[in-house]
C-alpha cells in the first residue's frame, strides 16, 4: 500500500498563509530598507525602500549584479568585513553607521544591520534605515550651537574658541593680534520705535556691512543684541586695527533704508590687543569691553584703545619690541653704508655700516626707532652681532671683487661692548669672515667707555692689539673726561653733528669743533666730522684742519648695490666741483704737467 500522504491541516495552512501575507505586506511596505543578499554580498530581493535608499532600480536587481558590498562607500567597507566576522560568529551584526555610493555616485549615510536567515549559513537579511534628515537636523543643532540665528555669525561661544586658537597661533610666530568690540549708538529707540521686525533687519543689514569691512581670514561674530565681537589676528601695527574700526564706523554711518524710512546710525568701538593689554581670551574681550564704555561714554560715534593715555607713537614702540627678534630671524634687517671722505685729500677713506629694518608694514626703519628698544630687551647684542658679521662679510667682499680696500666703521652700543664674550665674538667674526682687522673700525660713544672704565680699558686693549681701530662717536655729547682720551688706545675722535650743525651760524659751536680738532691732533688722534650738510660747514672744518667728513654733503647712506657703484666710479661722491678740479689736482694731472 503506498504511503498515506498527510492530511494537510487547513487551519495551519490558513495561518500559514496569513503569516506569508503579513510578512510580504510589511517586507513591500516598510520604511526601512530590507533586502536579503547571500554572504558573497549579491542582492537576491529587496524592497522598493531599500531601492529607494541606495538608488537603483529593479532592474538592476533583476541582473543579479547588484551587490551590497559594492554599495558600501570604499572608506567604510572595513565594517562591512567586521559585520560579516561578527555574523560568522554571532548571527547578526550591527546597528552601525555608514554611507553608501547611490548608483548616480552621491553619498547616503545609513543605519545598518544584519542578521543570518534563520536555518541558513549564507543567506543573509539586511536593514538599512537612511540618515539623511537626521544627519541634517544634527548638523543645523551643531550650527547654531555656535552660530547666531538671526545673522548666521558665528556666536560668542564660537568666537572664543576661534581667540583661544588665534592666541595660540600668535604666541607661536609673536604675532599681536586685536579684539574688536562694536555697538550701536541707541539701538534700544530702534528697538522701541521701529519694533523688532525692523530692528532684525538692521541687525542684519549691519551684520553685511561689518563683515564687508575686514578680511576673510578676520572672525566676525554677534554676541547678542546690538554687540558685535572682531577677532583681527596678524596685526602688525596697532593703526591697522583703528583702521577697521573707523572703515566700519563709515561703513555704518551711511543710511538703512527700511519700510520706505531712512534711518541713520552711529556706532562705539572698543578696541585690545595681544599681547600688550592682555594675554588670555576672556581678559582681552575684558580690556576690550572697558575700552567701548570708555567709547560710549565719550558720547558714542568713536572708537577707542583699551591703552589708556597710550600715543600711536607708544603703541607703535610696542609693536616694534614684539616684531624685533621674529624681523631678526626672517633676515629683515639691512646695513647701509655711508662714505667718509678725507676733506684734505678728497679720498674716500672709509665707511660707517648704519643697520636700517625693512619691516614689512610700516616699511624701512631707522636705528632711532628701534636701537633703543633692542638695548632694553638685550636683542641688541644679536642685532650686533649681525651687523659686525654683515658689515665684515660685505668689505671682505668688495675685497675680493678688486676694489681698493676700505675701512668699515661698526658701531657698537653700550650693551654690546658690556658683553663679557665681545673680544671673543668679534675674533670670532673677523676668523670667519676672513677680513684683516686692520680694516675694522668700532665705534663706542663716550658713555659705553666711562660706564666701566677699567674694564673698557682691558677689551680696547685687547681689540687695539688685534689691529682694530677705534673710534669715540658723538664725541662732545657724553662725559667728555678729558683723562681717558690719554689713557684708552682712541685713534678717532667723531665730532658730533649737533657742533657741525651750527658751525657757521654759532660762535660757540666753532669754537668747540675747533678745541676738540686740537685736542685731538695734540694727542695724535684723527677727526672726523659727522653730519656734514653744507659747503660752507665744509670750509669751516677744512679751515679748521678736520681730517675727515661724513654727511648728506658728499653722500647719505647708500644700499649695498649703490656703494658698489660708487666704488667703481660709476656714482660720484658730492664733493663740489671747485675742490677736485682748481684745489685737488689728481696725481696724474700733477705728472701729467711735469712732465709735459
Ligand atoms: P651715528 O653713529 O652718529 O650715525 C650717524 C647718523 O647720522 C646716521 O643716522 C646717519 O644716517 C646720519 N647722517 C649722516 N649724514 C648726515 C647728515 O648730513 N645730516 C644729518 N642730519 N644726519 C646725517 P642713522 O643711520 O639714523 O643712525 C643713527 C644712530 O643709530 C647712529 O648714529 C648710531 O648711533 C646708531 N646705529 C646705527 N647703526 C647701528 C648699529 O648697527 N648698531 C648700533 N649699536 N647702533 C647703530
Ligand atoms: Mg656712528
Ligand atoms: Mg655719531
Amino acid at each position: 500500500m503506498p504511503p498515506k500522504k498527510p492530511q494537510k491541516d487547513p487551519a495551519r495552512l490558513e495561518a500559514l498563509s496569513q503569516c506569508e501575507a503579513r510578512l510580504s505586506s510589511a517586507f513591500e511596505h516598510s520604511i526601512t530598507g530590507i533586502c536579503f543578499a547571500n554572504l558573497d554580498g549579491l542582492v537576491t530581493e529587496a524592497n522598493e525602500a531599500f531601492l529607494k535608499i541606495v538608488g537603483y532600480g529593479r532592474e538592476d536587481l533583476c541582473s543579479g549584479k547588484l551587490g551590497w558590498r559594492e554599495m558600501t562607500a570604499p572608506e567604510y567597507r572595513h565594517l562591512d568585513d567586521h559585520a560579516i566576522e561578527r555574523m560568522k560568529v554571532t548571527g547578526t551584526c550591527g546597528p552601525f553607521a555608514k554611507e553608501c555610493t547611490r548608483k548616480d555616485g552621491s553619498r547616503v549615510p545609513v543605519l545598518f544591520s544584519a542578521a543570518l536567515v534563520s536555518g541558513s549559513e549564507t543567506e543573509l537579511v539586511c536593514f538599512s534605515l537612511d540618515l539623511t534628515e537626521y544627519k541634517h537636523a544634527e548638523e543645523k543643532v551643531n550650527y547654531f550651537a555656535y552660530h547666531d540665528a538671526l545673522t548666521n555669525l558665528p556666536n560668542q561661544e564660537l568666537f572664543k574658541d576661534r581667540l583661544k586658537h588665534a592666541l595660540v597661533v600668535a604666541g607661536r610666530t609673536e604675532q599681536m593680534l586685536a579684539v574688536v568690540l562694536v555697538d550701536l549708538d541707541r539701538f534700544a529707540i530702534i528697538n522701541d520705535t521701529l519694533g523688532y521686525v525692523t530692528a532684525d533687519q538692521v541687525l542684519r543689514e549691519v551684520a553685511k556691512r561689518i563683515v564687508s569691512c575686514v578680511r576673510e581670514s578676520d572672525t566676525v561674530a554677534r554676541f547678542g543684541g546690538d554687540d558685535f565681537a572682531l577677532l583681527l589676528p596678524e596685526i602688525n601695527h596697532p593703526e591697522d586695527a583703528a583702521r577697521v574700526a573707523r572703515h566700519i564706523q563709515e561703513c555704518l554711518s551711511a543710511p538703512f533704508n527700511f519700510d520706505e524710512q531712512e534711518l541713520f546710525l552711529t556706532s562705539s568701538i572698543g578696541i585690545s590687543f595681544n599681547p600688550v593689554d592682555a594675554k588670555d581670551a576672556v581678559s582681552l574681550l575684558k580690556s576690550a569691553g572697558t575700552a567701548l564704555n570708555r567709547a560710549k561714554e565719550l558720547d558714542g560715534n568713536n572708537y577707542q584703545f583699551y591703552t589708556a593715555g597710550r600715543t600711536t607713537k607708544a603703541l607703535r614702540q610696542l609693536v616694534l619690541e614684539n616684531n624685533l627678534r621674529p624681523g631678526l630671524e626672517r633676515d629683515e634687517f639691512i646695513i647701509h653704508y655711508q662714505p667718509q671722505v678725507n676733506i684734505q685729500s678728497f679720498q674716500l677713506v672709509a665707511m660707517e655700516a648704519l643697520v636700517r629694518w625693512e619691516h614689512p608694514a610700516l616699511g624701512l626703519l631707522h636705528p632711532s626707532e628701534f636701537i633703543g628698544l633692542a638695548e632694553d630687551s638685550g636683542l641688541i647684542v644679536s642685532i650686533g652681532e649681525w651687523v659686525l658679521r654683515t658689515a665684515c662679510l660685505q668689505s671682505k667682499a668688495w675685497q675680493d671683487s678688486g676694489f681698493d680696500p676700505l675701512r668699515v666703521a661698526v658701531n657698537l652700543s653700550a650693551r654690546q661692548f658690556q658683553q663679557p664674550g665681545l673680544v671673543e665674538s668679534v675674533t670670532q667674526i673677523l676668523k670667519d669672515t676672513g677680513l684683516n682687522p686692520t680694516f675694522l673700525e668700532l665705534e663706542l660713544t663716550e658713555g659705553s667707555i666711562m660706564k666701566d672704565p677699567n674694564q673698557a680699558i682691558r677689551k680696547l686693549y685687547e681689540l687695539k692689539a688685534m689691529g682694530i681701530h677705534i673710534s669715540v662717536d658723538d664725541f662732545g655729547t657724553g662725559y667728555s673726561s678729558l683723562n681717558y682720551l690719554k689713557r684708552f688706545p682712541i685713534d678717532t675722535l667723531k665730532v658730533d653733528q649737533s657742533f657741525v650743525k651750527d658751525i657757521n651760524t654759532d660762535p660757540d659751536n666753532e669754537a668747540i669743533v675747533s678745541a676738540i680738532i686740537t685736542l685731538a691732533h695734540a694727542l695724535k688722534l684723527n677727526v672726523i666730522a659727522e653730519g656734514v650738510e653744507t659747503h660752507q660747514q665744509l670750509e669751516s672744518l677744512r679751515a679748521l684742519k678736520c681730517d675727515e667728513a661724513q654727511g648728506l654733503l658728499f653722500s647719505r647712506p647708500l644700499a649695498v648695490a649703490e656703494f658698489t657703484d660708487l666704488l667703481a666710479e660709476r656714482l660720484s661722491l658730492g664733493i663740489p666741483k671747485d675742490y677736485t678740479t682748481t684745489q685737488l689736482p689728481s696725481l696724474l694731472n700733477v705728472l701729467q704737467q711735469q712732465f709735459s
